[in-house]
């Protein structure tokens, strides 16, 4: 779906309607180097006990996922006090912002 590059909504600072720059947000970003599972991962591979949960094959999260949308946030910033919030618009599969 396409988002419009700017829309008028209301701002929780300024109390009344001002006109905001719409972008959209990654859903996913990595907090460290490794996750903790790839940490885990690591562990087994040095080779000391069995493989644990890495002994099975594993499925991929898309195959437990039953849905084959998100909803995907937006971030919404105000032009006025150029404060920020967040809203969601709705499930889909991929957002863009017009050019
Ligand atoms: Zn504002």
């Amino acid at each position: 779906m396409l988002l419009p590059k700017e829309i008028r909504t209301y701002c929780a600072t300024c109390k009344k309607h001002t006109v905001h720059t719409v972008s959209v947000l990654s859903v996913s970003h990595r907090r460290g180097k490794l996750s903790k599972g790839e940490i885990q991962k690591a562990r087994r591979d040095r080779g000391i006990g069995g493989h644990g949960k890495f002994s099975k094959v594993p499925v991929s999260r898309m195959a437990r996922r039953s849905k084959t949308t998100r909803k995907i946030p937006m971030k919404l910033t105000c032009k006025e006090c150029g404060k920020a919030s967040q809203r969601t618009i709705g499930r889909m599969k991929k957002a863009e912002i017009k050019r």
